[in-house]
């Protein structure tokens, strides 16, 4: 199976919606309440986790927070570990059964994943980094290159 094979039928566990990748980027669909196919360019003003029209997507944030990762991970980008779609899984959340997360990990998607900020593998405390047109994961404030920032911050 492609990534994007993998992503959708992970995708098809909690949401009606799919999405399909052409030229100019990332395209979900589903099928609207009168039964005509909806097709929507994915699209993210300001945050990476919902599109523009997130009001008219079939799910809630957290399903389109997940979405937007699988999207990433298609096209290649920067994401949120598997660790996060093990919550998603759990019974805090209850997003996604966890057989999906298997087989996402299964189809190469990233158990560990480094910092967009300082390029190493973030232990512990994570971040979501967006700014300047550089988006994905960075170490949290607790651990890693955030750290000493956080530090100097506090010395002032
Ligand atoms: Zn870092």
């Amino acid at each position: 199976m492609s990534k994007l094979e993998v992503a959708n039928k992970v995708l098809a566990s909690f949401s009606y919606a799919q999405f399909e990748i052409r030229k100019n980027g990332a395209y979900v669909y589903w099928q609207g309440h009168d039964g005509e196919r909806v097709t929507k360019r994915w699209q993210c003003r300001g945050q990476d986790f919902y599109p523009v029209w997130h009001h008219s997507y079939p799910g809630g944030g957290t399903s389109s927070t997940a979405l937007s990762q699988l999207i990433r991970w298609v096209q290649g980008k920067p994401v949120l570990p598997i660790s996060t779609w093990r919550y998603w899984a759990s019974n805090t959340c209850k997003l996604v059964p966890p057989k999906f997360v298997d087989e996402l990990l299964a189809g190469g998607y990233p158990e560990h994943v480094d910092c967009v900020l300082c390029h190493k593998q973030i232990e512990g405390s994570l971040d979501w980094w967006s700014c300047n047109g550089v988006t994905g994961p960075c170490c949290g404030w607790t651990s890693g290159c955030r750290q000493k920032e956080n530090k100097d911050a506090n010395s002032n």
